[in-house]
């Protein structure tokens, strides 16, 4: 004989309720079939209760809708002869109900006993209106009343089950019957007063078990709307998978941690009596689902699972007072068992100043009362605190039969969660270490179910969301690219990046959780988008809390520079070609790079010198290999480079430089770059890089570009420069003179930086450098005499969004 559970989505309208008896009618054996109340109606049911104890007298129509969801699906489900007696059960069911209400109305009381009595109308309807559905197709069955077999307790809500008077009970009435299929409604019981009593939210599954044990089923099968237990909750985890087959331990340490798909006092009567039992999908049949049976050997994965609930509240005790008497901890629990005070995790500190213990939200005032009383002595003594309660909890649990033999699974998962910023209040691990739990803000758990997913199962493949500032030149260059390279990212690197936000000037468009922009159409979105404000973009970007989270500036906007500071606080990693915070003061500078020590971000500004060519990552990997720099010598501006390049005195400077300018070679500004500020900026990076503690001021500047051209507008620049031909004439005539070339060159040693014009004779490595290349020389330990040497082209669009989309990589290589 086999058992059956539908939940409540399963039984939730007509067109389910014919899936289920497709379902029932498939099986061969003798069964009893166990259903919840139809989807949502025991939340309406207790609604109704509550709007009637507040002397709200909406609840009627709460009650009539109830009623016409009923009927109508009586209706949808009965041949017309068939409907009559079923329609007057459901009115009548109603009436009573109504009854009920009216009274608490009055009284604006409604007691526990009341409300179970109310809810258990919800499971009453739906088994009878489905017995009466699968009479009319000829399924010969007996309804039982789960209320005449299960006896409990009279603690309604969440009433404890006797099971050696319900199973006799049980047993008797189906070997008493000849009918080879029975139905009945679950969460419902009597205590022994006849009182209806429930079994708690969920407890249909518990029913089903009660029955399965009390018969010795050959099988249990929960069918509900999801196939099987999943390695996450799939609401919140795209990519959770069924796990095929799982023992009782970890099905019960995964539900009692939050898997909402098994109710956790399911597995205890089917583990004793060791029938399997089944989690299959309503609406998927064929598929198999997940087994859940004793343990043997299970499947390769040392993880099965990973669990969370939402919201709960660390409670903690401390106090020098406890260390080393005995007994603190059991009057902690004894208080909080006198109010039914269930307690989800604890864990106490070995130096024994402080338990800590995590409570459901509701319970949490309760608690603090019960144990400041129980302590209350103590208290006045000044020998222990106050309980202290922490709200707006959640636990996140980590669940696996194999985890007892294998090491370091505690530390992938904390670093995984450090690495995301996620902020760990309690840790506990069971002493069957077949769970690690740790209590973490509820701010944070979605991420976190998802950043521990990510860590334990998607060895396919890593997610980057990814927030770009600044959607013009060089940021759709960088949107063209990624949109190119998405494919062969997740098949060569099984890294999904995914684009979460866009923001010009003007406008900033988000997507919702869980999509991603759609690259092919960016632009008209973002036009259509929500006005740009930086402060709401950012908040978004905090506020979203999306795991390996990147933001992007490719502005050279100073107020968006100033907000980094606020995302590697909440270890969003940044990758900035905006130069302004890497050439900003040191104090500035240092401080963004601790912050994302810190807090586990990466900062990241390769394209703030020579674009796309790999010269900070160089730099980077030569001091993290142990290598020291000594000095380096450099052509930096691509602009500089461009202009001198092209300048021989046949056409007048200031054409080659509007020129460079129209071509997108300078800043806007062209003196920013022709006056060196530029160059300084990047040599005083690099030196920075290079672990030198400098200033914009410490930097001696050669300028070539004579006072006057400084004063005014840059149409002012553009006529003085033409005044000053004859300076920039003789600056290049001098230098050919000697078979030169003019580099505007940078150069930091010993501490020292500079910048300025530099005759280039045709030995030096600085001499063939063509159109806007840039070059590096490192001299270092390693690299002495030859230096280590980068070169390529060091602007334009192109090639800064590849450095760009370099940095965003190894944001997620780390
Ligand atoms: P029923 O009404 O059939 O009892 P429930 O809503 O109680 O169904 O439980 C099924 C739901 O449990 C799923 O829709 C899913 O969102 C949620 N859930 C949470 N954790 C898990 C998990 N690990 N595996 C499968 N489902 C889960
Ligand atoms: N109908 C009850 C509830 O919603 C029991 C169940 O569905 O398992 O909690
Ligand atoms: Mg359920």
């Amino acid at each position: 004989m086999k058992v059956l559970k539908f939940g409540g989505s399963s039984v939730a309208n007509a067109v389910n309720i014919q899936k289920v008896a497709g379902i029932i009618k498939r099986g061969s054996e003798a069964q009893v079939i166990v259903v919840s109340a139809l989807g949502g109606v025991t939340d309406q049911l207790i609604k109704a209760g509550t709007l009637a104890e507040k002397k709200d007298e909406t609840y009627k129509e709460v009650l009539q809708e109830l009623e016409k969801k009923h009927l109508d699906t009586a209706r949808a489900l009965l041949p017309v002869t068939h409907q009559s007696s079923c329609l007057s059960m459901v009115k009548q069911h109603f009436n009573e109900l109504e009854e009920i209400c009216n009274s608490v109305f009055y009284l604006e009381e409604l007691s526990l006993r009341i409300k179970d009595r109310m809810i258990s109308f919800g499971e009453l309807l739906s088994s009878k209106i489905i017995s009466a559905f699968m009479l009319s197709l000829g399924m010969e069955h007996e309804w039982i009343d789960s209320r005449k077999v299960i006896k409990t307790n009279s603690n309604f809500g969440f009433a404890a089950v006797n099971f050696s008077i319900s199973n006799d009970l049980i047993s008797y009435t189906i070997t008493s019957s000849h009918k080879k299929l029975f139905l009945a409604p679950g969460f419902i019981s009597s205590d022994d007063h006849g009182n209806t009593t429930t079994l708690g939210r969920g407890g249909s599954d518990y029913t089903a078990a009660i029955f399965a044990a009390a018969i010795n089923a050959s099988s249990l099968e929960i069918w509900t709307d999801v196939t099987g237990m999943m390695t996450a909750d799939p609401r919140w985890v795209p990519n959770a998978k069924t796990i095929a087959r799982t023992s009782y331990q970890e099905a019960m340490e995964l539900s009692h941690f939050g898997a909402k798909v098994i109710y956790p006092p399911t597995i205890q009567p089917v583990m004793q009596k060791n029938i399997p039992t089944w989690v299959k999908n309503t609406f998927e049949p064929e598929e198999a689902g997940t087994v859940i049976e004793s343990a043997g050997e299970s499947s390769g994965e040392i993880i099965t699972g990973i669990s969370s609930i939402s919201t709960i509240a660390l409670l903690s005790l401390e106090g020098s007072g406890m260390v080393g008497i005995p007994g603190f901890s059991k009057r902690l629990f004894e208080a909080l068992a006198s109010e039914k005070i269930n307690v989800i995790l604890i864990t106490q500190s070995s130096s024994e100043h402080s338990i800590c213990v995590a409570v459901n939200t509701a319970d949490a005032d309760k608690a603090k009362t019960v144990v400041d009383n129980a302590f209350e002595i103590e208290i006045n003594q000044g020998k222990v605190e106050p309980l202290k309660i922490e709200q707006g909890q959640s636990i996140i649990a980590l669940v696996g039969d194999k985890m007892r033999s294998h090491t370091g699974i505690a530390g992938r998962m904390f670093s995984a969660l450090g690495r995301n910023g996620v902020n760990i209040r309690a840790i506990a691990q069971g002493s069957s270490e077949r769970n690690i739990s740790a209590v973490i803000s509820a701010d944070d758990v979605k991420k976190a179910v998802n950043v521990l997913h990510e860590a334990f199962f998607e060895t396919t493949y890593k997610q980057l969301n990814v927030f770009i500032v600044g959607a013009g030149n060089v940021g759709g260059k960088l949107l063209d690219q990624l949109k190119k390279q998405q494919s062969f990212l997740l098949d060569h690197l099984n890294l999904q990046v995914r684009i979460t936000g866009i923001a010009n000037s003007r406008n900033m468009l988000f997507v919702d959780n869980g999509n991603e922009i759609d690259l092919n159409n960016w632009k008209d979105a973002l036009n259509n988008a929500q006005p740009m404000q930086l402060d709401a973009f950012v908040d978004t970007v905090i506020q979203k809390n999306l795991r390996n989270s990147v933001f992007v500036d490719i502005t050279a906007n100073e107020l968006v520079a100033n907000v980094y500071s606020r995302l590697l606080s909440k270890a969003v990693s940044v990758v900035a070609c905006n130069k302004i915070a890497a050439s900003s003061s040191y104090e500035n500078y240092s401080h963004l790079k601790s912050l994302a020590k810190e807090f586990n971000a990466l900062y990241l500004f390769e394209t703030n010198v020579g674009a796309g060519l790999p010269v900070i990552g160089t730099l980077n990997d030569l001091r993290r290999s142990g290598d020291k720099v000594s000095k380096i010598q450099a052509v930096l501006s691509g602009t500089l480079n461009f202009v001198f390049n092209n300048y021989n005195g046949s056409k007048p400077f200031t054409e080659v430089v509007k020129q460079a300018q129209d071509e997108g070679y300078t800043e806007p500004d062209p003196r920013l770059d022709l006056g060196g500020t530029d160059v300084m900026r990047k040599i005083m990076i690099l030196a920075r890089e290079a672990g030198e503690k400098i200033e914009m001021e410490d930097i001696t500047n050669n300028a070539f570009l004579p006072v006057s051209c400084f004063d005014g507008s840059v149409e002012d620049f553009y006529k003085e420069m033409g005044k000053q031909e004859a300076h920039f004439k003789a600056l290049y005539d001098e230098a050919a003179a000697k078979n030169c070339k003019l580099k505007f060159v940078a150069q930091y040693e010993n501490g020292k930086a500079s910048v300025g014009l530099q005759h280039i004779p045709a030995d030096s490595d600085f001499y063939h450098l063509y159109g806007k290349d840039n070059i590096v020389l490192f001299y270092t330990q390693r690299y002495p005499e030859q230096p280590l040497v980068v070169k390529g082209a060091g602007a334009g669009a192109d090639v800064t969004a590849s450095g760009v989309f370099a940095d965003i990589i190894r944001v997620a290589r780390v």
